[in-house]
């Protein structure tokens, strides 16, 4: 009846106006291809996902803080150190899991076969050497300069690539040569999150955090004032959900009217982008529903179907980091996962747990290897998924960041980085589809980490714990 359709609608509205936003701008991006816009036409056909990128980074810098120092605050130390301890544990497990499904799908599959010629669209990418990489992941956990490290990106000496392509992403500078656009666009070192140094950040919150809960009645006021800005920016976050469905809209529209004529690709990247999407889909479809259910004994799906608006938004953005204001609203208000969990496991997954993209590491540097028809040994593919887990912590949760990461992989067993242009003309679609495995895994360890530590957290906070069951 009219009535049932109506409370129907308005629960789930936030999901139906997502999914219709998804299928609009699928089908308002083909139709309007044809038309072949114009560079600014598409920069103002954009405009409104743009927006939605903005307003959803806004939030992350003061998001990833509050939430990590009351969530560290909320604990007593020991319960704390336990849930890191299982959150450490399930990104290890679930990241080495991925890569070895990416290397086996590459290694099964063979995509890779035959020569190089059937690529165009080279481009230089500046070499990185594996060793400054790793020194550069752990130089940025300590961040000099904290004000430094929420407004601006670590410079190092390989900073700067420059990149020919029709089209592009925010705040990345234009200029034209000859026919072609070239961006010139910084290389986010590992850890920097457009802008911010996410990792430094948490490390720094965690610190924080353990340090207010140590102090007892002294450490109240600051406790008191993080959960306060913590629970206002999640009243924000509230607001702009309802932009969400259009923003994605466009953001997808746009990106379709962009994209360049798939009947080109050439059959080897066809069948690349093949491998890499089932191997995400195994590791999304099936082992993170496994180890859910195998922990809580609960239907992961129904958890997933609670995370829909999380992954679309992960598809629209192609940012786990843009998109964590809304897998924190999915997680609490539809999956009801306490906060005192979310505030710990989320912000802590967004910036070092990356599923997806360690998958993708693994299989697009052996693929590359395949195209060179350079035969990796044992060794080498352990050493190439070793430095595929590291690649994927260090990479922020920013668009294509686990493209430029990927470097310290091919590096590591001698692998020309200049071939990562090869791959460069799918990884928008790649791209789109790591990020929501990257938000799955995230989401899914909430689950299961709040299921291990259901003992520690019986010991309700009274306000942090209650306010999960009030709402
Ligand atoms: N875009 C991905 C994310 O935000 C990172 C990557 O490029 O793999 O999770």
């Amino acid at each position: 009846t009219k009535d049932d359709f109506r409370g129907f609608f308005m629960r789930n509205a936030f999901v139906i106006l997502t999914v219709a936003a998804v299928i609009i701008g699928i089908i308002m991006g083909f139709a309007l291809r044809p038309y072949k816009m114009s560079y600014r036409e598409m920069k103002f056909f954009s405009f409104p996902g743009e927006l939605l990128m903005r307003m959803l980074q806004m939030l992350v810098l003061p998001l990833l803080v509050s939430s990590l120092i009351t969530g560290m605050a909320a604990l007593d130390g020991r319960a704390s150190g336990k849930m890191g301890l299982r959150a450490v544990l399930y990104y290890t497990t679930t990241t080495v899991i991925a890569v070895f499904i990416g290397i086996v799908m590459v290694l099964i599959i063979h995509p890779g076969q035959g020569s190089k010629d059937e690529f165009t669209n080279q481009q230089q990418v500046e070499q990185v050497n594996a060793a400054d990489a790793f020194l550069d992941l752990i130089r940025n956990m300590f961040p000099p300069n904290l004000v430094e490290a929420c407004t601006k990106q670590f410079k190092t000496q390989y900073a700067k690539r420059i990149v020919h392509v029709k089209m592009t992403v925010n705040d990345t500078i234009f200029t034209l040569n000859g026919s072609e656009i070239t961006r010139e666009e910084m290389i986010p070192v590992p850890g920097a999150v457009n802008g911010v140094n996410a990792l430094g950040l948490v490390v720094f919150s965690i610190c924080f955090g353990l340090i207010i809960s140590s102090m007892g009645e002294q450490g109240r006021p600051l406790k008191d004032f993080f959960d306060c800005l913590n629970e206002a920016i999640m009243r924000l976050v509230a607001i702009i959900m309802w932009y969400a469905p259009i923003g994605i809209l466009f953001l997808i529209a746009g990106k379709i009217v962009e994209m360049d004529d798939i009947s080109s690709m050439g059959r080897q990247l066809a069948m690349y982008t093949v491998t890499v999407i089932c191997g995400l889909l195994i590791h999304a479809l099936f082992v993170l529903p496994t180890l859910y259910f195998l922990v809580t004994r609960k239907n992961p799906f129904v958890f997933i179907g609670g995370l829909l608006q999380a992954l679309i938004t992960a598809l629209g953005t192609s940012s786990s980091s843009a998109t964590l204001p809304i897998t924190f609203k999915c997680l609490e208000e539809n999956n009801k996962v306490d906060k005192r969990v979310t505030r710990f496991v989320l912000p802590v997954g967004a910036t070092i747990n990356m599923d997806g993209t360690a998958l993708y590491e693994a299989l697009a540097a052996i693929f590359i290897a395949q195209v060179n028809n350079y035969n990796l040994d044992f060794g080498q593919i352990l050493t190439i998924s070793i430095t595929a887990t590291a690649a994927s912590i260090g990479a922020a949760g920013i668009p294509q960041a686990g493209l430029v990461t990927m470097v310290i992989v091919l590096t590591s067993v001698g692998l020309p980085t200049d071939d990562i242009s090869l791959i460069i003309a799918v990884d928008w679609l790649l791209d789109r589809l790591r990020t929501m495995t990257n938000v799955l895994g995230d989401s899914i360890g909430a689950g299961i980490v709040e299921h291990l530590s259901r003992h520690e957290l019986q010991k309700k906070d009274p306000e942090v714990g209650n306010s999960v069951v009030e709402e």
